[in-house]
Parts: C-alpha cells; structure tokens; sequence
C-alpha cells in the first residue's frame, strides 16, 4: 500500500489526511507542535495515525509520497532529509487535485488575494452556483473533495502552496500583481518568488483562462518570457489592443469576445483602486463562467468587504476610523493612502521586513498629517520618517496609538491603521491587531 505522510496538521493538513485515508492510502501525520484538538478528533474519527510535538523519522523517512503544509519550510530538517531521499513532496492542493474533475478558480498574488477570492466566492454563490471556498481561506480543498463535493472551487493560492503543485491545473486562473514578498523563503532572490507566482498557468490549455492584471511590470516582464496556453484576460485602468476589463468614462467595462457588461465605478461595494482591480478580476471569472449580468452587478454592489481589509469602523467626532490591518507591508499600505480622500492620521510599525518606505513617501507628503508608529522597535521608521514628517509620535500599544490618534486628528479627518509590518512584535497576528483597534475605537 503506499504510504503518504503528511507534514503538518493544520487545516489544509488534516483534509489532506482524511481525503488520503478515504481513498485507500497508508496515512500518517507529523506535526511539530500541538494538533488543534477539533484536528485530532477528525483524525481520529477516520481512524488516521498521527504523532504531535515530534517528528519521528522512522515514520516520516519510508514515505511513498508527503503532503506539507506551505507553513514547513524547505529548510526544515525533515524536509531536508526527504528531499535528499528524493521523496516526492507535493502541497494539500496537488493532492485533492487528483481526486476531483470540478472547476477550479484559482487566485494568487502579493496583494489582494483573500478579497479577490472572496468576492468571486460572493458572486458565484449569488448567481446559485454549486462553489466552495479553500485553500489560504475557508476549508481545506481536500477535505471538501473528500466530504462535501462542489461543482466549482474558489482557491486562494499563496506562492508557498503553488511551489509544491505540479500536475494541478485552474480553470481560471487570477494572477493579481507581483512585489517582492516573502524573499527570505526563497534564497532572497525575487525571480525565484516571481517563478512560484506563475505555476498558477502551468499545464493551462487554450479551453482555460488566465486573468491578470495588465501593467504589473513584474508579471508584462515575465509574459515575454514565456509562452502560456491559456486564453488571456489582462485588466488594466486604460484600455489597449486586449484589455478584457478597464475603466472608461467612470465605468467598469469588462469585454469579451461575446460579452459586454459596465456598471458605474462608483456602484462598486469596494472603493480604492487596488479593490477597482480586485472587482475587475472578480467582474472577469463570472463572466468567463458564464453568470448573468444583474447578478455580477448585483453582487460587485452589495459585498461587504473582508475584516481587516481597508475596513471602516466608525466616526467619532467626525473623524473617521479605519482598519486595514492586514497591510502588512509597503504596497498594500500604498493602496490603502491611495484610496484616502481626507487628510490622514496613519498609524503603522511592526516587524519590520527589511522595508522600503520610499514607495509610499509621496504619499505620506500628501496626505498625512501625523504619523503614529507602534512598535518595539521603531528605528527603522525614525531612521526613515525623521525630518519628512512634523508629528511623529512613538506607542507601545494599541490603546496607546489610539488615544494619540484621537487627540491629533481634526475634524474630517481619517485614522488609519495600516501597519506596513507584520505584528508579532505586539499582537497575536493581524486579526489581534485589527480587533484591538476597533474595540479601543469603539471605547472613544
Ligand atoms: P492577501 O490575501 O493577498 O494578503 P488581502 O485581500 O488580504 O490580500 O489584502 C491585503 C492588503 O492588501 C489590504 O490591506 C489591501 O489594502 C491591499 N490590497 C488589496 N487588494 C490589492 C491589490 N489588488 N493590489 C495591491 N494591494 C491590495
């Protein structure tokens, strides 16, 4: 019997377990740290070996085949080991992949991805179709495969996920941009993190699709390079030649070889440009599929937005508070300024990932009227910031940044939490961090 060992007992991992077990494999699970316990009574309940604060090599090493979790590095002792032992190593999608003929869409890129994913899931499911949700959001792809079947599949891919897909193929795929991200788990070389971010077109054929957006340099520099079997859907602000959805006179226009729809840009239920490509994308893959008009519009219209994601909170004073947490670096910060219409009182800091703050230094000079940085450290916003900025202020908490927020903000105002760092230094994760901000918020 083969044996398939799975690395990792997260979501994805646990699904994984069961859609292995249920087709007849030899199933074992490692995890390094302490399973969820919901995870250990699912593996339990379908009778799947699994080991928790250890790795026992004995069990993992004989593998036909591993499943990891896109969390376990290549740089991990045990996977190191299996590499070298030429284990074939493959991620929970690859694997439910097999097992299924539904429709995969599939969404990837720096920015944007939980939104655009979520919003596609929004319009397919309004329009009555059969879809789940997986991947980085929503369940496991396997354990769906395994338990609750769908017609369609809306996944959110990371390049972590996609390093480790090789026969896997979307039917629409949606590559959103590309900016440096993540280098540190790919030997800081771009072009490595760019490679992972392109597997989402391999094995495409002329009956699939491939959207992206137009003018990323990064994705129009990799597109000469290469040759792609899918049908291209580019979306871009202005339209050339081949862009299948753009803007003209205030609307979003998307247009196809038999299709054309627009509805006001001002309709759209997510403001700011990123999002004006997120609906884009979205607007596109319901197209493609074949959904009518009034439900694409319907839904672009009524969508509530993700938590944490340039999400409003309130007004007090007649200022307004806004959570963008998940901006966890530069670029969807640059986003998030872009999209502000008031002056601004910008709250960020974290972790630092090595960032560049000179991309949204205009910006800042813009519309910023004072700077909150809440970190342990904040040098390096010192070192950056100092002298462009009159009012900088330094917190240690969030309850701090707040009341500072609410003190230096004037009537009309924005406060905006969109931190450019990751959040481990103060917070849980960025969930923690978003809800903090809007519990001392709504105590104002
Ligand atoms: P991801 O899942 O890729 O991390 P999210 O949808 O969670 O993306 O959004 C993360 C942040 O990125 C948000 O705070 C938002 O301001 C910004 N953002 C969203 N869409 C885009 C886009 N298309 N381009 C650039 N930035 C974006």
């Amino acid at each position: 019997m083969k044996r398939i060992v799975i690395l990792g007992g997260g979501e994805s991992g646990a699904g994984a377990a069961v859609l292995a077990k249920l087709k007849g494999f030899d199933v074992f699970l490692s995890d390094k740290s302490a399973l969820k316990p919901d995870y250990k009574a699912l593996l339990d309940e379908h009778e799947i070996a699994w080991e928790e604060l250890q790795h026992t090599e004995a069990l993992i090493l004989n593998a036909d085949e591993v499943i990891k979790s896109p969390g376990i590095p290549d740089t991990a002792p045990v996977v190191r080991k299996l590499i070298g032992k030429g284990v074939k190593i493959i991620s929970e999608i690859e694997f439910a992949g097999r097992f299924t003929n539904s429709r995969m869409i599939c969404i990837t890129g720096s920015n944007g991805k939980t939104t655009t994913t979520t919003l596609i899931y929004h319009i397919l499911r309004n329009a009555g179709l059969d879809v789940g949700l997986a991947g980085n959001i929503g369940n496991s792809l396997a354990l769906q495969v395994a338990l609750e079947p769908h017609a369609y599949y809306v996944v959110e891919l990371s390049s972590f996920q996609l390093d480790h897909m090789f026969e896997f193929k979307a039917d629409i795929a949606v590559l959103l941009n590309i900016t440096p991200d993540h280098l540190d788990r790919y030997d800081y070389t771009f072009q490595n993190y760019v490679d992972a971010k392109f597997r989402i077109t391999q094995n495409q054929t002329a009956d699939d699709a491939f959207i992206f957006w137009e003018n990323d340099p990064v994705i129009r520099e990799e597109l000469q390079k290469r040759t792609l079997g899918a049908q291209l859907y580019p979306f871009a602000l202005e339209r050339t030649g081949k862009t299948k959805a753009f803007i003209e006179q205030d609307q979003l226009v998307i247009k196809t070889l038999n299709s054309f729809f627009s509805m006001p840009q001002t309709e759209l239920a997510l403001q700011g440009l990123h999002n004006t490509y997120n609906s884009m994308a979205a607007g596109l893959t319901a197209t493609i599929l074949d959904v009518k008009k009034d439900n694409i519009r319907q839904s672009l219209l009524d969508f509530k937005g993700v938590e944490h994601r340039l999400e409003y909170v309130a007004t007090v004073r007649n200022v307004q508070y806004i959570n963008d947490s998940k901006a966890t670096n530069v670029n969807s910060c640059w986003y998030a300024l872009q999209s502000m219409k008031t002056p601004v009182v910008l709250i960020l800091g974290g972790t630092d990932k090595g960032n560049d703050y000179s991309e949204i230094e205009s910006l800042v000079n813009e519309k910023v009227r004072a700077l909150i940085f809440m970190g342990v450290d904040n040098r390096p916003l010192h070192a950056f910031f100092d002298g462009k900025v009159a009012d900088i202020s330094d917190v240690q908490s969030m309850e701090e940044a707040v009341q500072v927020a609410y003190k230096v903000a004037r009537p009309g105002d924005t406060v905006l939490l969109s931190p450019c760092c990751a959040s481990f230094d103060l917070f849980k994760n960025y969930e923690d961090r978003g809800r903090q901000f809007k519990d001392h918020v709504r105590n104002l």
